[in-house]
């Protein structure tokens, strides 16, 4: 099967089987071989290696990850790829597709049934509708997965890097940056892709942290705070976390939590970093309820 990473091939088998693009899935197939080569090799994949694939569209990215990987599981949720995918993949004795949402699938059941158990490499060229419970559900679950390498909107991935202060620094900052250490691995322009997407794009390495750069008490209560503190992001952080019905505690208990980091009363979540955050959440500890 001839490399489908151009113009030209995708078009050919997008035609020869009447393909029609559904925006709702998020359909944007790469047509650019130096992008995919590129991917591959930022996700450093090995012979070692299972790769979990999500959305393979017409198998372009799948194709490149068979040469380089032990086995390649592809899940994709339109049913109009199956046929096509079996055609273009039909000389890969190494790539499963599996036909189903990825958001419904248990990651746990693949990894045990494809490599023993032991942490699948994800990679993909994601819908862009769903990138955020994608890697969400990726990082929080206890499923093993390994390094996560993903082609996301250019937004998005200066979210997942930004710093406190900066205008991208939010609750997806902390969260990712919780889990995992952040790779711009390239920029992505929107001629590298069939339909051309309204935006630019990126790829990223989430390579996953050991132990947390923060160690707290109540893992939940700290994305609780988080979440609240960029809920209402032009308040004060004070005003934000009381008027959440996620935090239990009172303005006066909030007002001497933020005072014990020695920040001012006025401060926004926006200034805190990570490891304030975790102070936070250790602090409420001391209240009534919320201890150890
Ligand atoms: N990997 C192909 C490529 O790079 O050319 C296609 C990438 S395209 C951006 C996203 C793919 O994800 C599409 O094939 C789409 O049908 C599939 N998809 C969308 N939502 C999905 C879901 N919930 N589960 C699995 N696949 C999904």
């Amino acid at each position: 099967m001839a490399d489908l990473g151009n113009p030209k091939q995708t078009i050919e088998v997008i035609k020869q089987h009447q393909f029609a693009f559904q925006k709702k899935f998020g359909q944007n197939f790469l047509v650019d071989s130096h992008v995919l080569g590129k991917i591959v090799r930022a996700a450093q994949v090995t012979k070692e290696d299972v790769v979990l694939e999500i959305g393979p569209g017409i198998g372009t990215l799948t194709q490149y990850l068979a040469e380089a990987a032990r086995q390649v599981v592809a899940v994709e949720i339109d049913g109009n790829l199956i046929p096509i995918l079996k055609e273009t993949l039909k000389e890969y004795h190494n790539v499963t597709v599996i036909h189903n949402d990825i958001l419904k699938m248990d990651i746990k059941q693949l990894a045990k049934e494809y490599h023993e158990g032991k942490p699948l490499k994800v990679v993909a060229n994601l819908p862009y509708y769903i990138t955020t419970p994608i890697i969400m559900g990726l990082l929080e679950s206890h499923a093993p997965v390994g390094q996560i390498t993903v082609m996301v909107q250019k937004e998005v991935a200066d979210r997942m890097q930004a710093e406190p202060g900066s205008k991208d620094y939010g609750a997806l900052s902390l969260a990712v940056q919780y889990y995992a250490q952040v790779y711009l691995a390239a920029n992505v322009p929107p001629n590298c892709f069939i339909p051309r997407p309204n935006v630019g794009s990126a790829v990223i390495r989430l390579d996953r942290h050991k132990q947390p750069p923060v160690k707290v008490k109540d893992e939940g209560l700290l994305f609780a705070l988080i979440r609240a503190s960029f809920n209402q992001r032009r308040k004060t952080l004070q005003n934000g976390l009381n008027n959440s019905p996620e935090i239990p505690y009172t303005k006066e208990q909030i007002g001497e939590a933020i005072k014990s980091l020695g920040l001012p009363a006025a401060v926004r979540g926006e200034a805190l970093t990570l490891e304030q955050f975790g102070k936070l959440a250790d602090y409420f500890g001391v209240f009534e309820g919320k201890e150890g």
